[in-house]
């Protein structure tokens, strides 16, 4: 939408009231909701079936805002609080054990769902983005001090002294340093 691709009606969980927001402070006319997108209707809450649940953990690494709880080979729950509703753990499932309830009947849009409620989310999606931005960074910088101690370990093998074979292993282990650097430095 910001560079102009997107439409303004292609949101079903912000509904009529959202498109007249967005049009708002895009300054594009209002338009019916594209039905092509899905319907507005009621916000939704995940719950799962916690007798089979398998304890994989995909649904936690499926939820923008981090809203699930457990553990591997443990069960999982959803903070009610918390969920928006958004669906993506429910084809992250293995096992089909995730449905979503309605949980504000007769209010769709912006009348199921407050200001506090969004800025909430979004602060937990914002969270969750710098956690995994952490992590990546962290375990390169661990792959990356990793490929220097076989760099050095290599240069000082004995055993190893066919001058191709080194240089080939060498440069193997610098790409994935120069790699790692380049990933630093998007982050
Ligand atoms: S519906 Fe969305 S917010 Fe709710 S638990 Fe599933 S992934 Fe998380
Ligand atoms: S994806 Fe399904 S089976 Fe796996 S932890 Fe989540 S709810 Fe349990």
């Amino acid at each position: 939408m910001a560079s102009g691709e997107a439409d303004i009606n292609r949101c079903p969980p912000g509904g009529a009231a959202g498109i007249v927001r967005l049009a708002a402070i895009s300054g594009r006319e209002v338009q019916p909701l594209d039905p092509g997108r899905g319907s507005e209707g009621p916000r939704m809450l995940a719950v799962i079936d916690e007798a089979w649940c398998i304890g994989c953990t995909l649904c936690i690494k499926a939820c923008p805002v981090d809203c699930i709880i457990g553990a591997s080979k443990l069960m999982h729950t959803v903070v009610d609080a918390q969920c928006t509703g958004c669906e993506l753990c429910v084809p992250a499932c293995p096992v089909d054990c995730i449905s979503l309830v309605p949980v504000t009947p007769g209010r769709s849009g912006w009348q199921a769902w407050s200001s506090e409620q969004a800025d909430a989310a979004q602060q937990r999606y914002l969270a969750r983005t710098l956690r995994l931005s952490r992590e990546r960074r962290e375990n390169d910088e661990r792959l990356a001090a990793k490929a220097a101690t076989k760099l050095s370990d290599l240069a000082s093998h004995s055993r190893l002294t066919d001058p191709e074979v080194l240089a080939a292993k060498r440069a193997v282990i610098e790409a994935a340093m120069a790699r790692a650097r380049q990933k630093r430095t998007a982050d």
